[in-house]
Formats: C-alpha cells, sequence, structure tokens
C-alpha cells in the first residue's frame, strides 16, 4: 500500500543525504523515482538535490502556485515511477501537501517528504504542519547539539556568529548560517534561561 511519509529533521542532519540514498536504492533496482525540491532553495543550484557529503541528483523544482498533482501526472504520461521524492519539503503549502496525499490515494504512488519541522523562532513551517497531520509514516533524521543530545532546534546566525531572534520564517540570499541545538540550548542561545542555571 502507497503511503506519504514524512522525514523531519532540524538543519544540517543530512536528511538530503537520506534522501538521495533512498531514491538510488529503487534507481539501482531499475525503479525510476521523481524528485521534487523547492525553487528558493538554490544552494545546489537549479534543479538539483545536493548533500553536504557530495553525492547529487537532478530534480524538478516546485513552486509555491505549482499543483503537484497535476505535475505527477504529466511526469506519469513519461513512463511509470515507482515513488516519488521531495525535498525541502518545508516549503510545500498546505494545498501541495493534499495534492501529494490524493497522489498517494489515487495514483497509489509512495511520496517521500524530507524537511524541516521547525524555523529558528521554533514555529512549524505551514508545509510541515500539514505533513504532520496527514503523513501515514513519520520518521526523524537525527543530529546532536554540540553537548551530545538529540538536537530539534536550529538558531539563525549573521556572518559574525550573533544568534538573530527576529527576521522572515524564510532567508533568501542572506550570509546567515545555522546551527542546530538541543532545546535547551537553543533556549539559552535565545536569551531564554534563568540566570541561575
Ligand atoms: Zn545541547
Amino acid at each position: 500500500m502507497a503511503k506519504l511519509y514524512f522525514n523531519y529533521s532540524t538543519m544540517n542532519a543530512g536528511k538530503s543525504t537520506v534522501l538521495l540514498q533512498a531514491s538510488h536504492n529503487y534507481r539501482e533496482n531499475n525503479m525510476q523515482t521523481y524528485l521534487l525540491t523547492a525553487s528558493v532553495d538554490d544552494r545546489a543550484g537549479a534543479g538539483r538535490i545536493a548533500s553536504r557529503i557530495g553525492i547529487g541528483a537532478e530534480a524538478d523544482v516546485f513552486r509555491p502556485e505549482d499543483d503537484l498533482h497535476a505535475r505527477i501526472c504529466a511526469r506519469l504520461e513519461q513512463g511509470a515511477v515507482a515513488a516519488i521524492f521531495v525535498d525541502e519539503a518545508q516549503f510545500l503549502t498546505p494545498d501541495q501537501v493534499w495534492q501529494l496525499a490524493r497522489v498517494v490515494d489515487d495514483l497509489r504512488i509512495p511520496v517521500l517528504a524530507y524537511g524541516l519541522r521547525v524555523d529558528f523562532q521554533g514555529k512549524l513551517f505551514p508545509g510541515s504542519a500539514t505533513l504532520l497531520a496527514l503523513a501515514d509514516e513519520m520518521r526523524e533524521v537525527r543530529t546532536i547539539c554540540h553537548c551530545g543530545k538529540k538536537a530539534t532546534m536550529v538558531v539563525r546566525q549573521d556572518d559574525q556568529g550573533n544568534v538573530l531572534t527576529e527576521g522572515d520564517q524564510v532567508q533568501i540570499g542572506g550570509n546567515e548560517s545555522y546551527v542546530s541545538l538541543c532545546r535547551r540550548h537553543w533556549r539559552a542561545a535565545m536569551g531564554d534561561l534563568p540566570e541561575s542555571s
């Protein structure tokens, strides 16, 4: 039975690596996969999913106004696919998550979405919130804080290493960087710990 999967993580957990490996496993067995990634993520160049350990694959890009059910139907006219992979799934709109759910239910093709759970202010991305609501299965791609605990949060830093507490959920083209932390160290970085601790 086809399912909608949400593989969620914080920044720099290696979710693109996990996605590319899973897609490779299908292709190694002569099954085609269809890869999608967000147009706002241009780190790897347009239409490419790349991981920090150096592997990558071609992908189609999605934009907020795209109907992904229609896009996938158009792709299927060129040949069958065994699974659909979506990177940067936090940038899906709620409507697009429903479109992917219809692909799973009506076309019976598994959709594996990979994305960030929360932004630098600890708030769910709309795409991730809808995936958390609709996914048949969820898996956490884990990484650790500098203290060794599981990292679930992320801070945004400017190019001087100062933690930014304000700003848009999606920052494009800046020099900011992201560090994944456990919740306690995220609170400390955001200035939310009592004096005594
Ligand atoms: Zn920590």
